[in-house]
């Protein structure tokens, strides 16, 4: 008989494990508590509008060509890419706004007319992290980070050292760049990892290399095209995705060590190995009974998490010409930002945000004539989250991006919803409300990040963006082809056959 696993979750990870599993052979089956998959990543329709709920950013294509590969597949088979150019714009104030190029060439040239001689360092910022890309997604983020012997090749403790692992990035990016402008641009992908620049590791300059040497893309259609082609792929490979099903209990019989079942609000549903793809600590404080948690709530109440978010999804009935695809208003003071994110949380005073029109690339995400916009405010998780909050920081960050673009947007929007912690919550079970899991800090990296294997259940493993190797879409990705390896590992299949795929498609196409 197959081996039996449950996958709690369809996000990318839940999906990516999934379908790996599945391709080695196993019986998969995905309990998805919402009616559609791809977790943060979903979609819904308005008004003619199609919004993408989560992520916007393709970043790090290799690592999406590198995940269809593993099935005899590419990216091209199910969606098609665009590279945007400019890759972003950035908004210092009404008047004073640069485009990002998407070629090296025009970017130093930028960075020259900011910084004279700043463009020969930009090369070997670059080449240093051009280097740390290369070891840190090629290597480091393929560990399961379950033991410290997995880091203890000379190979791999050489890279370390240049690494830079032990100093920050606010302290590497200033020894190449000092003008105030070019700081904000090299520091803006490191927002991404949810944690300040003086608390991130300089090893993740790789984020530079990513964004401005591999480039930032777009699949047309929207993000959730990443979703739909890696549903297609699991069911092509015999994976059974089951909606709305909320897991209520991951069943270890009394005395036992051993997950034999996963109980939903619909039904049971046999296991053999359990892969929990669900937000971590949901799974640890809900799913499973508190003798068989991995971690104690004084070890979650420590964990530094990356910020949430007040998102705004506005459909606008004209164009909006001054505007680019991604637009990043650091029009105010980012420290101040920071500090009331990570060290005072609170509603922030004056906050940056971002502003992304993917209709200004695919005209297919808004009706003709109008304009898609999703806006995005980074706040401390936990906060108090009312209507009266969410309205006050609309009209704030409208008053900006109408004092920048220089014309009404307010008057033209013709639908709006606005999305924060307790959505977060209530769609994801997301840990105090978070958006993006756990700040990428030194002391939350490989080994010192929640761990992919129960300590108490033999058969429960973990994957997603609270444990290894991350928060993001690549990230999360690989995090769930890591757990299927160790799944693998643990528990080997007998035989290897390719099971039928008997369902229909259940995706659900809105
Ligand atoms: C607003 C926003 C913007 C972002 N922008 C970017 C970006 O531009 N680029 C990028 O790379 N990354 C971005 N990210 C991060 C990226 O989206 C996430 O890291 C990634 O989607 C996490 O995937 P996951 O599979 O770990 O978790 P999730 O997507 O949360 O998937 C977990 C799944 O488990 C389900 N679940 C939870 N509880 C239960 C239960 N009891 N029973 C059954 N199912 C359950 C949830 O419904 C969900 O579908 C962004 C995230 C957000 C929120």
């Amino acid at each position: 008989m197959l081996k039996r696993v449950i996958v709690i979750g369809a996000g990318f990870a839940g999906l990516s494990a999934a379908t790996s599993l599945a391709d080695k052979g196993y019986e998969v089956t995905i309990l998805e508590k919402n009616e559609m998959a791809g977790g943060r990543a979903r979609l819904f329709r308005a008004k003619g509008f199609t919004f993408d709920m989560g992520p916007s950013w393709y970043w790090m294509p290799d690592v999406f060509e590198t995940y269809f590969a593993r099935f005899g597949k590419t990216p091209a088979d199910y969606y098609d890419l665009v590279r945007l150019n400019p890759s972003y714009t950035v908004i210092f104030g009404p008047n004073d706004a640069v485009d990002l190029p998407a070629d090296l060439e025009g970017l130093k040239q930028l960075f020259d007319s900011i910084e004279p001689g700043s463009g020969v360092r930009l090369d070997e910022f670059l080449r240093q992290a051009a280097y740390k890309y290369e070891v840190g997604i090629n290597n480091f983020v393929w560990k399961p980070s379950r033991s410290i012997t997995e880091f203890l090749s000379l190979k791999l403790l050489y890279d370390v050292t240049r690494l830079d692992v032990f100093q920050s990035f606010a302290s590497h990016a200033r020894k190449f760049f000092s003008h105030p402008k070019l700081l904000q641009l090299i520091e803006f992908p490191i927002l991404f990892l949810g944690a300040t620049p003086q608390n991130t590791p300089a090893m993740y300059s790789l984020m530079n290399y990513a964004e401005m040497a591999l480039g930032t893309w777009y699949p047309m259609g929207g993000m959730h095209e990443i979703v739909k082609a890696m549903v297609s792929l699991a069911e092509e490979k015999g994976v059974t995705i089951r909606l709305n099903q909320t897991v209520q209990k991951i069943d270890v019989p009394k005395g036992g060590t051993v997950a034999k079942r996963v109980i939903t609000d619909k039904g049971t549903f046999e296991a053999d190995v359990v892969v929990a793809g669900a937000d971590y600590n949901h799974v640890e404080t809900s799913l499973v009974e508190p003798g068989q948690r991995n971690y104690d709530d004084a070890y979650w109440q420590k964990r530094v998490m990356a910020p949430s978010s007040l998102l705004f999804y506005l459909g606008v009935n004209r164009r909006i010409p001054r505007l680019q695809h991604h637009n990043l208003f650091f029009d105010e003071d980012f420290a101040l930002h920071a500090e009331e994110i990570y060290t005072n949380p609170r509603w922030p005073t004056r906050p940056l945000f971002y502003a992304s029109a993917p209709s200004k690339t695919d005209p297919g995400v808004a009706p003709n004539g109008c304009e898609n916009l999703f806006l995005l405010i980074p706040v401390a998780p936990d906060l108090l989250d009312d209507e009266p909050t969410r309205e006050r920081y609309y009209d704030l960050i409208m008053t900006r991006l109408e004092g920048y673009v220089g014309e009404s947007i307010r008057d033209h929007v013709i639908y709006k919803r606005s999305y924060a912690h307790r959505d977060f919550k209530a769609d994801y079970n997301a840990f105090r409300g978070n958006a993006y899991g756990l700040a990428n800090t030194l002391m939350q990296t490989a080994i010192l990040k929640p761990s992919l294997k129960s300590k108490k259940v033999t058969n429960l493993f973990y994957t997603g963006q609270l444990t290894v190797p991350g928060p993001g879409v690549p990230p999360s990705l690989i995090s769930g082809l890591v757990v299927a390896d160790e799944v693998a590992k643990e528990f080997a299949q007998a035989e290897s056959p390719t099971v039928p795929n008997s369902q229909k498609s259940s995706y659900k196409n809105l």
